[in-house]
C-alpha cells in the first residue's frame, strides 16, 4: 500500500525506553521514525513519573530536614507553602529534560511524528495526527512504512472499577497536578507510587491513610528493610490498613464516603478530600492494534519477547513496561539499547543479573538482586552481612542512623548475589552492590577495596568487612 513516510525503524512510543531505542538506532545510522501522541517527548518517567515525583520528594526531604533541625538547636518557622509555585518548580524541571530531548532527537535526525500509532499490517503503521498539549486528534492521517520496528508504548494506571468518577479521585498523575492541598487523603495500594506521593503530601500538611489489600507495604523489599521505613514514617499516617480493601466509595459534597472491609477496616466510613489509586499499572498491549501486525499480546496485555527483545514477529522488537515486571525507566533504557542494537543487526543481548529497585521515601529503600525472600523461595543457600548505620560515623552526624546495610552472598561460592540498604540516600548507594553482583564479587572484593570515610558508602565496605574472613581486626 501507499505510504506517506518511509524509514528502516520505526519507534513507537516516546518514553525512557523508546527515546532510547530511537536515538541508539539513529546513531547506528538507520533512518529513524519516533512516534508519540504527546507534544512533549519523554514519556511516563520524565512527564508524570519519575522526574516530577522526585522534584517534589526533594523539596519534601529538604523541608522535613529544615524542620528537624530543630533538634540540633536551629529552629525555622512552620512551611509557607505557595503551591503555584512548587507546581511551577516541579514544571520546569520536567521542561528543562523534555526540552532537552527533542534537541537530542532534532541533533540526530530522528523525524519525531506526532499522534496515536496503530499497526496496519507487518510493515505500516498508521499515525492519527494529534496537537495541543494532550490527545487532540487534527483529523489527518499519515501512513508509516517501516523494515523494523520497536514497540516501546508504556502503560497505565489501573483504576478500581466500584470508584466514583469524580476530579476528588486522582491517579499518580492527578496527584503529581498538585491543584490543591487535602486535609485527609486515601492511598490506595501500599506500593512505591502510593508510599512516594503520600510522602510528599504528608509532608506538605495532608493527613494520611493507606490501605493495601496485602500484609505488607512495598511487597517487592525484605521485610527488615521495610520496618525500618515504618518506624520512622509512623507520624506521617493516621491508619495503615493491612489486608483491607475499600468495598465502597460515595462522592458526597463534603467529601468522598468510603467503606473497608478485612483485617484493619475500621468500624466506620471515613471521609477524605482526596483518594489516590495507586493499585499498579497495566501495560497498553491491546490499545495499538498489534495484532494486525501478527504481534502476540497476552491477556493482560503485555508482548512477550526473547532476550534481543524480539516479539514473535521477527523484525519487530518490544520494550520497557509493555513486556513485563519490573515496570520501570532504566529497565527500558537497558532493552532499549539491545533491541536497536539487534535490529541493526548486532550480537547484542540482555543478560542482566539485577535490576535495581528503588523507593524514593524517607528514609530511602533500595535492593539489587536477590532478596532474602527470593533466596528461600528458590532454596538458595545463601549468607548475609548487616551493617548497621547505628554503627556509621556519617549516619550518626547526618542525625540519621536509623538504617542499614545488607549484603546476600551465595554460601558455596561467596559471590554477592543481592544486596539492599535502607537509609537517606540509599537509592544512590545502591549503585554499589550493582556493580558487584554483575561483576561476579564476593566479599573480600568490596571489603579490601578502600572506601572514604566518614560516608554512608563506606557502609557497603563495612558490611563486606563483616563477612567471615575478610577482617579480623573490626571492632
Ligand atoms: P512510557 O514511559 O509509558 O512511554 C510510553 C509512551 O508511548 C508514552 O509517551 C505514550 O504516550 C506513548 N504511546 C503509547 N501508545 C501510543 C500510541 N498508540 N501512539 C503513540 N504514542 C503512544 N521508574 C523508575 O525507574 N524510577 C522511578 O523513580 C519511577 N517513578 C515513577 C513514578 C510514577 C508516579 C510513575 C507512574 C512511574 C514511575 N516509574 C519509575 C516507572 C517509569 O515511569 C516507567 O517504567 C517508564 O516510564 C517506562 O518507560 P516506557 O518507555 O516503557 O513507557
Amino acid at each position: 500500500g501507499g505510504a506517506d513516510l518511509e524509514c528502516e525503524m520505526l519507534v513507537l512510543g516516546a518514553g525512557p525506553g523508546g527515546y532510547s531505542a530511537a536515538f541508539r538506532a539513529a546513531d547506528l545510522g538507520m533512518k529513524t521514525v519516533l512516534v508519540e501522541r504527546y507534544a512533549s517527548l519523554g514519556g511516563v518517567c520524565l512527564n508524570v513519573g519519575c522526574i516530577p515525583s522526585k522534584a517534589l520528594l526533594h523539596v519534601a526531604a529538604v523541608t522535613d530536614a529544615a524542620t528537624a533541625m530543630a533538634d540540633h538547636g536551629i529552629a525555622f518557622g512552620k512551611p509557607k507553602i505557595d503551591l503555584d509555585k512548587l507546581r511551577g518548580w516541579k514544571e520546569q524541571v520536567v521542561g528543562k529534560l523534555t526540552g532537552g530531548l527533542a534537541g537530542m532527537a532534532k541533533a540526530r535526525k530522528v523525524d519525531v511524528v506526532r499522534g496515536v500509532g496503530t499497526f496496519l499490517d507487518p510493515h505500516h503503521l498508521e499515525v492519527a495526527l494529534t496537537r495541543g498539549d494532550g490527545q487532540e486528534q487534527t483529523g489527518d492521517k499519515q501512513v508509516v512504512r517501516f523494515g523494523k520496528c520497536i514497540i516501546a508504548a508504556g502503560s497505565q494506571s489501573v483504576t478500581l472499577p466500584f470508584i466514583p468518577d469524580d476530579p476528588r479521585v486522582v491517579d499518580s498523575t492527578g496527584a503529581l497536578e498538585l491543584t490543591s492541598l487535602p486535609k485527609r487523603m486515601l492511598v490506595i495500594g501500599g506500593g512505591i507510587i502510593g508510599l512516594e506521593m503520600a510522602t510528599v503530601y504528608s509532608t506538605l500538611g495532608t493527613r494520611i491513610d493507606v490501605v493495601e489489600m496485602l500484609d505488607g507495604l512495598m511487597t517487592g523489599a525484605d521485610r527488615d528493610l521495610v520496618k525500618v521505613w515504618e518506624k520512622v514514617n509512623t507520624p506521617r499516617f493516621d491508619r495503615v490498613m493491612l489486608k483491607t480493601r475499600t468495598t465502597a466509595v460515595k462522592a458526597q459534597k463534603n467529601g468522598l464516603k468510603v467503606s473497608f472491609e478485612g483485617d484493619n477496616a475500621p468500624a466506620e466510613p471515613q471521609l477524605y478530600d482526596m483518594i489516590l489509586q495507586s493499585v499498579g499499572r497495566s501495560p497498553n498491549g491491546h490499545k495499538i492494534g498489534a495484532e494486525n501486525a501478527g504481534v502476540a499480546v497476552d491477556e493482560r496485555g503485555f508482548i512477550a519477547t526473547d532476550k534481543q527483545m524480539r516479539t514473535n514477529v521477527g523484525h519487530i522488537f518490544a520494550i520497557g513496561d509493555i513486556i513485563g515486571q519490573p515496570m520501570l525507566a532504566h529497565k527500558a533504557v537497558h532493552e532499549a539499547h539491545v533491541a536497536a542494537e539487534a535490529a541493526a543487526g548486532h550480537k547484542s543481548f540482555l543478560d542482566a543479573r539485577q535490576i535495581p529497585s528503588v523507593a524514593y521515601t524517607d528514609p530511602e529503600v533500595a535492593w539489587a538482586g536477590k532478596t532474602e525472600t527470593e533466596c528461600k523461595a528458590e532454596g538458595i543457600n545463601y549468607g548475609k552481612a548487616v551493617f548497621p548505620w547505628a554503627a556509621s560515623g556519617r549516619a550518626i552526624a547526618n542525625g540519621r542512623d536509623e538504617g542499614f546495610t545488607k549484603l546476600i552472598f551465595d554460601e558455596e561460592t561467596h559471590r554477592i548475589i543481592g544486596g539492599a540498604i535502607v537509609g537517606t540516600q540509599a537509592g544512590d548507594l545502591i549503585s554499589e552492590l550493582c556493580l558487584a553482583i554483575e561483576m561476579g564479587c564476593d566479599p573480600v572484593d568490596i571489603g579490601k577495596t578502600i572506601h572514604p570515610h566518614p560516608t554512608l558508602g563506606e557502609s557497603v565496605g563495612m558490611a563486606a568487612e563483616l563477612f567471615e574472613g575478610v577482617c579480623t581486626d573490626l571492632p
